[in-house]
């Protein structure tokens, strides 16, 4: 938590899947509380098999638990106004208005944290993560093991029924018939 100021910031901690983004948006969320800061954390697209990741209690019982939002527009609606910190997981699935809201927060004093994909699984530019790292004081980008051969991985690997995924599958699938792998740029495969 090197970066610190009296006045709002924006912090993205950016990388692939399985590189330790929410392990990290987590420690983060867990200091503030222990600083004694009121601290909301947001997740978009909220996965039924995370629920409870994020009921960090602190040492006086408080505890803090991700509000689900699809855009960010429900960010907006569902803010605490009296929130110090304000967190958000899986940052690449929200609209390019989370870029207004994360500025509008940080010039009002607070201290906003985003943790998202920066790549899609073509390796190309995801959501307003690119926008999010130009506009924040501090980035942190992440990354994950690549699972053929141990190499530090930057990429997801997109596969459906086992294979590499084609350049034009659509960004994000609905259903889930796909899955992914944590790759490094060598190992990664987009077949056109
Ligand atoms: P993210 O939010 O970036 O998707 P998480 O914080 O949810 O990441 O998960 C990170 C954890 O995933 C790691 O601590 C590790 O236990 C696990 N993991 C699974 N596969 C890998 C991999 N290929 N490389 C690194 N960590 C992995
Ligand atoms: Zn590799």
């Amino acid at each position: 938590d090197g970066f610190q100021t009296s006045g709002g910031w924006i912090e993205v901690i950016a990388g692939v899947m399985f590189s330790g983004k929410s392990e990290e948006l987590i420690r983060r969320v867990r200091r503030a509380v222990i600083a004694r800061k009121r601290v909301q954390v947001f997740k978009s697209h909220l996965d039924a098999r995370y629920a409870g990741v994020y009921a960090v209690s602190s040492h006086d019982q408080r505890t803090v638990e991700a509000v689900p939002i699809d855009t960010s527009e429900q960010l907006l609606l569902r803010l605490d106004p009296l929130a110090h910190v304000v967190a958000v997981d899986e940052a690449q699935f929200l609209d390019d208005g989370i870029v207004r809201v994360a500025t509008t927060l940080a010039e009002r004093g607070r201290r906003v944290i985003l943790a998202g994909t920066d790549t899609d699984f073509r390796g190309e530019p995801f959501g307003a993560m690119p926008q999010l790292m130009a506009v924040a004081e501090s980035v942190d980008k992440l990354h994950a093991i690549c699972v053929l051969c141990g190499a530090p991985a930057s990429r997801n690997q997109r596969l459906i029924a086992g294979r590499p995924a084609p350049y034009d599958s659509p960004t994000i699938m609905v259903g889930a018939a796909d899955s992914y792998e944590a790759r490094c740029r060598a190992c990664h495969q987009v077949p056109q």
